[in-house]
């Protein structure tokens, strides 16, 4: 089971991650721009070709049952375009995102922090999303490195709630939404 993006995100969901609106974002990596380190490709874009900063947040989704909110830069060109210049290998095309000024608050060490949002009332789910939280707040204390140890530590803890989490998912993921494997397809069309 791996995160996936949602190609659309309900507003059922948008709503439990208290976010208004969602915006289409064209996807154009910079030539030297490092993936996950999207607030310096900005800066070094900027430089290059002038405009500003436009924080915000994009989404990605655990097995139909969570949501991770990851803080996000990307560019507000001098003609109030905006684009993302931050290579992904999950995605490409249009990055779905939500503006939040406020994010600058959270921004420590010049990384940015994540969100996880719990779908459903699960104590499974909410103990996952601790570990998650204890191992992002690692990599910004550590400027984005999370040592072998720290993350073989979070990998054998997030082993032991793998079952149930799996079982949680598949409770939870109807033959039409997209599989909880995270594979992209249609769960009819995959594990279902
Ligand atoms: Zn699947």
């Amino acid at each position: 089971m791996q995160y996936f993006d949602f190609p659309e995100i309900c507003s059922n969901t948008l709503k439990k991650c208290g976010v208004k609106k969602i915006e289409k974002i064209p996807v154009r990596p910079d030539e030297n721009a490092q993936p996950k380190n999207c607030l310096n490709n900005v800066r070094s874009h900027i430089a290059e070709h002038g405009g500003s900063v436009q924080l915000g947040w994009i989404f990605s989704c655990l097995g139909n049952v969570a949501v991770k909110m990851t803080a996000h830069a990307i560019v507000r060109t001098d003609a109030g375009k905006l684009i993302c210049v931050t290579p992904n290998k999950y995605r490409k095309g249009l990055l779905n995102f939500a503006r939040d000024d406020s994010v600058e608050n959270l921004i420590k060490n010049d990384f940015l922090p994540m969100k996880f949002i719990p779908l459903i009332d699960n104590k499974t789910i909410n103990e996952y999303i601790g570990i998650e939280l204890e191992l992002d707040q690692l990599r910004i204390d550590n400027k984005g490195l999370v040592s072998q140890s720290d993350l073989q530590n979070f990998q054998y803890k997030a082993s032991l709630l793998y079952p149930s989490l799996l079982f949680v998912a598949k409770n939870h993921t109807g033959r039409n939404d997209f599989c909880f494997c995270g594979s992209g397809k249609k769960n009819k069309k995959c594990c279902g």
